[in-house]
Order: structure tokens, then C-alpha cells, then sequence
């Protein structure tokens, strides 16, 4: 069980202090390593430096701005960076810009929409943390699951849901956070759905690995639990 596992890296660059602190809960939450910076003076030093995985850059920033960021980190790096604006415009302006980030949220934003565009980024650019499993491989780039060898036959739901359980092994997931995953396009989806999409997933598992569909743990009034032992035959 690696608990102590740090995630993929977040550098949010944001002056604003009550949007920096809910994003950074939410980030971490998620598992990600969060760290906060107030002005773009340096952000892009501090991104390569740490290294950060990923750049949350508030476009209007004390200093120097989110543009000149960006362009100052794209220089020398493809991090992947989201952008935070303040109106929808200002993000229309910016596309055409070409200032090199790789996707841009309009504040008022939902945190769990920075959340999961964050992981869809991640995903895209590969975060270096894909499900390292004994007898699991998971291809996040082409949806692709293998269990000891044998092709698991699985719908992008299920793929979403069997890779966010396995990259954080031992830790409680609830149904929501299940969600967010499952459906990157923030669809409204009851637990009931999940739940019964684990189920199909857990039976795929069992017709792979007899057992290893005890590797997806209900944890009564929580969630659901990943147990990579399971997968050990
Ligand atoms: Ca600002």
C-alpha cells in the first residue's frame, strides 16, 4: 500500500487566496501535490524547478501576467497548462492568441470542473503515473486494460473507473468522485449507475482472473476501495 505516494504535481499560480485554497483542497483531495503561488514572477522557474505535472495559471496575475507565463515556460517546456479567466471572452480572445496553453476554465468556475479537466490533461499528456499493477496493464491513450496477459474487454466507463480505483490503491473513492471520473463531460449520474457499472466491471475482472474481481471493495456507505493484492495469483 503506498498511502505516502505522492501524485502527479499541481502549480497553481493565483492571487486570489480563497480560489487558490478551494482549488488546492480539491486538487488534493483527488491526490494530487498542490503548490500555491500568488504572483507569475518566477512561476515558470518554479513549475520546471519543483517539476510540476501540470500549471493551473490564472490569466490576470500581479507581476507578470498568465500570458507571459506561459509563453515564458512554453519556451522550454509542453507542460500542460489550464488557464483561469474571468470572462468567457477574454478565453475566446486567448485560443486565438496561441500563448500555448492547452485548455482554459472561465471563472465563476465549479472546482470539480478544474478537477477534472486537470485529470483529463494529465491523461492526454501522460502523468507518468499510469496504474503500475502486478498483472495489470492499463493504456490510458487507447483505453486498454490487460490482466495477466488477457485483453479485458471494457467500455470507457469502466475503463475510467478501473484506472481512477487503481492509481490510488487502498484508499476509499466515493461514488462522486467516481463520477467525476467516469464522466469527463460532468454529466448528472446516480451511485445506482456506478454501482452497477462497477458491478459489470468486477464481473469482466472475475472472467479474466477468477478472484481478481475482489480487487473492487465496497466499503458500505462510502464508496468503493481498490485491493491490488487481489490481482497477486
Ligand atoms: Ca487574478
Amino acid at each position: 500500500m503506498t498511502t505516502s505516494d505522492p501524485g502527479p504535481r499541481v502549480l497553481v499560480v493565483e492571487d486570489e487566496p480563497k480560489i487558490a485554497a478551494i482549488l488546492r483542497d480539491y486538487l488534493q483531495a483527488e491526490g494530487y501535490a498542490v503548490r500555491l503561488l500568488e504572483s507569475g514572477v518566477g512561476a515558470a522557474e518554479t513549475a520546471l524547478e519543483w517539476p510540476a505535472n501540470l500549471l493551473i495559471l490564472d490569466l490576470q496575475l500581479p507581476g507578470m501576467d498568465g500570458l507571459h507565463v506561459c509563453r515564458a515556460l512554453r519556451a522550454r517546456s509542453a507542460l500542460p497548462v489550464l488557464m483561469l479567466t474571468a470572462r468567457i471572452e477574454e478565453a475566446d480572445r486567448l485560443r486565438g492568441f496561441d500563448c500555448g496553453a492547452d485548455d482554459y476554465v472561465c471563472k465563476p468556475f465549479s472546482p470539480r470542473e478544474v478537477v477534472a479537466r486537470t485529470r483529463a490533461l494529465l491523461r492526454r499528456h501522460g502523468d507518468g503515473n499510469a496504474a503500475q499493477l502486478p498483472g495489470l496493464r492499463l493504456d490510458a491513450a487507447h483505453h486498454q486494460a490487460h490482466l495477466h496477459g488477457q485483453s479485458l474487454p471494457l467500455t470507457p466507463v469502466e475503463f475510467r473507473l478501473l484506472d481512477t480505483l487503481a492509481r490510488r490503491p487502498g484508499t476509499v473513492l466515493s461514488r462522486e468522485r467516481l463520477i467525476d471520473a467516469a464522466y469527463p463531460d460532468y454529466r448528472v449520474v446516480s451511485g445506482r449507475t456506478i454501482d452497477s457499472h462497477l458491478k459489470n466491471l468486477r464481473r469482466k475482472l472475475q472472467s479474466a482472473a477468477p478472484g481478481a474481481e475482489n480487487a473492487i471493495e465496497a466499503v458500505y456507505g462510502l464508496g468503493y476501495r481498490f485491493r491490488p493484492n487481489a490481482f497477486e495469483t
